[in-house]
């Protein structure tokens, strides 16, 4: 099955009170993980690479490949989208578009906000064209992701509702108190302000940094209107604390393999723990109406 774009798999998750999981690849390993358990549970999924490590990853066009190439030996059945994360520059979305992902975000939720419409807009028109999604940003989630530090900033309602109404976006990443990377402390969304925003732009919500949302915050988003949940720094997390207790267990060890290996099905854990508190698991057995 070729890759789906996010638009129908996201309204039908907003219709039905579940949310889509997106899960961010840092090599080989962590697509099969994804892949595997998304076909194990029958749930659609969102693999995503981050702009920022696309490159290091070997570029747009070795991502397509690679994760259409495991998608035919694994046999995969499930809707799969293949989505650029926080794109930085029009011209980069383009290029992923170019390459054959499904669905891209343009993130100009830095810049002025005219500025961040008049890019999206142009993101939009070009993937559009040619059936790609599109995600946009307002307000900025706080925290590191891939190296980069910022502060929480949250979305203003009209800002949301020009850039959705001027650029017809599929998805909108309202930042609303989330953070990437570890939280420190309990993590404090605005429920009132998620549901305002929700209600005025009328498209499904895109949760970043929702790793370390407990789960009773997460199901009040997805009732709130997200019907798309981004997580990257769990199973970042889950891969590193199982190759440090094979690595310290296994001193002598060096195969790649054999130390890999409980990364991978500790990674497939997490991914199958998120995928059923979305509630995304069966989800894929759901014909289009
Ligand atoms: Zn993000």
């Amino acid at each position: 099955m070729a890759f789906v774009s996010m638009t129908h798999l996201l309204k039908e998750a907003q219709k039905n009170s579940y949310a889509v999981g997106q899960f961010n690849i840092n090599g080989l390993i962590w697509a099969q993980a994804i892949l595997r358990t998304a076909e194990r549970l029958k749930s659609p999924v969102i693999i995503a690479s981050s702009d920022r490590i696309v490159d290091y990853l070997g570029g747009f066009r070795t991502i397509v490949k690679m994760i259409d190439s495991l998608m035919k030996e694994m046999e995969i059945t499930v809707p799969v989208v293949l989505h650029l994360d926080h794109g930085q520059t029009v011209e980069r979305c383009m290029a992923a578009v170019d390459a054959g992902y499904s669905s891209v975000m343009y993130d100009g939720s830095h810049l002025p906000i005219e500025e961040n419409i008049r890019n999206t807009k142009k993101v939009a028109e070009y993937a559009h064209a040619k059936f790609v999604s599109v995600e946009a940003e307002v307000g900025s989630v706080g925290g590191m992701e891939d190296g980069l530090v910022g502060g929480i900033k949250y979305a203003d309602l009209n800002e949301c509702v020009r850039l959705v109404k001027e650029t017809g976006i599929d998805a909108l990443a309202a930042a609303l108190g989330s953070v990437h990377g570890k939280y420190q402390g309990e993590p404090v969304l605005g429920f009132d302000e998620m549901q305002a925003i929700s209600r005025a732009v009328g498209i499904p919500l895109v949760l970043h940094g929702a790793s370390g949302i407990p789960l009773e915050q997460l199901k009040r988003a997805i009732a709130y209107g997200h019907a798309k949940i981004n997580i990257n720094t769990e199973c970042n997390l889950a891969w590193r604390e199982a190759l440090q207790k094979t690595l310290e267990e296994n001193p002598a060890i060096f195969e790649p393999r054999a130390l890999l290996l409980p990364s991978i099905a500790a990674m497939e854990d997490i991914v199958a723990e998120k995928i059923t508190e979305f509630g995304a698991v069966n989800r894929a057995l759901q014909r289009v109406k």
